[in-house]
């Protein structure tokens, strides 16, 4: 998974400017389920699951609590409503729920089918505190697009997971389905819809299905067939628009991941938001075998879609390594309604991140220094959580306080310890090793059928690499001691320093300095948390305040845009006046806006570095 910050007044500013009885035992008939997409009333889709005949006296239906690769408790079975159980004269039978996700029938030998509707999570994601992520949710919108994250439409028998799934989709006409789901071609005479087949229950999670009007472009990358299909509401942009920035992207990372094995075909699920109130409003993608949906906001202009698209699905294709690849055994034997967690976050994102930012050095898409100033951007966004974490405990227990919010801190500190960990065994190994030969090491001994037991990664890794690996492992990832990543950057010749640079008033290039509160009535404040220019700190304003008016103008969404675009052309003798929010008080400040700069760590090359430190950083640059 990988989960996009972007600012919502960033985005505003921009977009500103512009059933038969069947009576075979269910270990041997497949779990036929159907799911009408036609017949949608209130934006809710019915759907019906028939499994074979149960021996058991009481069975339990469950709907996932949980998915891989989200790491937050979801609760899908809210999204239920309706639940009938039927036996096979077609009376509805006695059902209690016993929880928000499970449904239990007795007399479970009589049970034919159970029916319930659907909700869509991207209706509600305004409404409700823990949100879906919407790469992970459900959309339904009748005639125009349905994005059926599955694990929200279709449950599980409990204890019946390992069993086939034959799923017959009644589709509108001109919507077509894009999925990896393996499809079955009917004769053109045969009655019906869509058909698909899954050999367990987990294929049924893994493999999306995104209706929409047909939007495709397909390309090869080595040997992987790729398929790009859009949804894009006013529509702004065309799978064709995107096709080749991804192409050149995955082909680089073919080239980077070198003989690792992949997949035969994968697919790319871009769904774009309009960013209205009943849309998608969580931007990123989430990982799967063999495809990704990626959720990103349409009103984007098309270089930074790409970028967007460039850095998550990137992301995403490198899961393919992990924990798609080599994962323990908590995730191989994923429970959907009681998850175990691992401890090892620090590969599945932090590695998966890591190569996502490696190899577009390593293949040239960005060059050393845009390297080095993600790497520097990771290091200050990681101070954002808690430092003396252990990253092991922190993973273990992701699903609970206060573990939870230092979550997307995988993406951050994850990533530079993978960088850290490059860095020791690139020296230890004069060059020759680094994460990535790890990684092959490790997916060649474990793989997509083959889980390793969570608590002895690390000693299997240290015992592949050198002691100075466990030591730092000891230290700082088990461990609770921050690190010093100088101590890393001077092995490669490179050095933190101060820099004073130029910022501009309201926005450090495209990242804002202030933003909108959606929960206090879109209310303007000053970002916090982070360092403020010398604009903001000169006049004494301090992260947290809410900017309530500027030069005689109350502020709002649509005021503070005009102001912004002004501020280009501000001089340093300019005044201003602002009255803020501080803790419920007001306070004015004024004064000249001045010359906005800001000091800010970049990480740059040394002077007088040897031949072999050189010979060390292309190494682990560019392999
Ligand atoms: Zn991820």
């Amino acid at each position: 998974m990988k989960r996009v910050l972007l600012y919502v007044l960033a985005i505003a500013f921009l977009y500103g400017c512009g059933a038969g009885k069947n009576l075979i035992s269910i270990d041997k008939a497949p779990v036929q389920v159907f799911m009408d997409l036609v017949n949608v009333t209130n934006d809710q889709v019915k759907v019906i699951v028939n499994p074979g005949a149960f021996t058991v006296d009481q069975i339990s239906f469950r709907i996932p609590k949980t998915v891989p690769g989200t790491y937050s408790s979801d609760d899908y079975g809210q999204y239920i409503e309706g639940f009938v159980a039927y036996d096979y004269a077609g009376d509805p039978m006695e059902v209690s729920k016993l929880d928000v996700n499970t449904w239990s029938v007795s007399n479970a030998t009589k049970l034919d089918k159970v029916s319930y509707l659907v909700n869509d999570t991207f209706d509600t994601e305004n409404e409700v505190e823990d949100a879906v992520f919407s790469p992970a949710g459900t959309n339904i919108a009748q005639d125009s697009n349905f994005m059926l994250n599955l694990h929200g439409f279709v449950g599980y028998f409990e204890g019946y997971k390992e069993i086939p799934y034959r799923l017959i989709i009644e589709k509108p006409d001109g919507l077509e389905a894009a999925t990896s789901l393996n499809q079955i071609v009917l004769g053109t005479n045969i009655e019906g819809g869509d058909v698909f087949m899954a050999n367990r229950y987990f294929e049924i999670i893994d493999n999306p299905i995104f209706y929409t009007k047909p939007d495709k472009e397909t390309f090869k990358v080595g040997g992987i067939e790729v398929t790009l299909s859009v949804f894009s509401p006013n529509g702004a942009y065309r799978a064709s628009d995107l096709r080749e920035r991804m192409e050149r992207m995955m082909s680089a990372q073919k080239a980077f991941l070198g003989d690792i094995d992949a997949t035969e075909k994968y697919n790319i699920l871009l769904y774009l938001s309009t960013m209205e109130d009943t849309d998608a409003m969580g931007f990123g993608a989430l990982e799967h075998h063999t495809s990704t949906v990626v959720i990103l906001p349409e009103a984007m202009p098309k270089d930074r879609l790409e970028q967007a698209m460039v850095d998550v699905v990137s992301h995403e294709f490198f899961h393919i390594v992990t924990p798609l690849s080599v994962h323990s055994s908590e995730i191989h034997y994923f429970d959907y309604n009681d998850p175990k967690m691992s401890q090892h976050l620090w590969m599945y994102e932090g590695t998966t991140e890591y190569f996502a930012n490696l190899f577009q050095v390593h293949e040239g898409l960005i060059d050393e220094a845009e390297f080095y100033e993600r790497m520097r951007n990771k290091m200050s966004n990681a101070k954002g959580y808690d430092d003396s974490m252990s990253f092991t405990t922190m993973s273990k227990n992701v699903l609970e306080a206060p573990y939870e919010s230092n979550y997307a801190n995988v993406y951050e500190k994850g990533a530079l310890i993978n960088m850290v960990l490059d860095i020791i065994i690139r020296e230890k190994s004069n060059g020759e090793k680094g994460v990535l030969w790890l990684m092959k090491e490790l997916s060649s001994k474990y793989g997509v059928d083959a889980p390793f037991q969570d608590d002895q990664l690390i000693d299997e890794i240290v015992a592949l690499t050198y002691p100075e690996v466990g030591d730092f492992f000891n230290e700082h990832v088990i461990g609770n001691t921050p690190i010093d990543y100088n101590i890393y950057l001077e092995k490669m010749g490179l050095a933190i320093n101060k820099v004073e640079e130029q910022s501009g008033y309201f926005l450090q290039g495209e990242i804002p300095y202030i933003d909108v509160d959606q929960s206090n009535n879109d209310a303007i404040f000053v970002r916090k948390g982070i360092d403020l220019n010398s604009f903001f700190t000169s006049l004494g304003v301090q992260g947290g305040d809410i900017i309530k008016n500027i030069n005689g103008t109350a502020i709002t969404l649509e005021t503070i845009r005009p102001i912004i675009g002004q501020s280009f052309g501000w001089s340093p003798d300019t005044t201003i006046t602002m009255e803020l929010e501080r803790e419920g008080e007001v306070i004015t400040v004024e004064g000249p806006v001045g010359t906005p700069t800001i000091v800010v760590n970049k990480i740059t090359p040394m002077e007088n570095v040897s031949y072999q430190v050189k010979e060390l950083r292309n190494a682990w640059l560019k392999g």
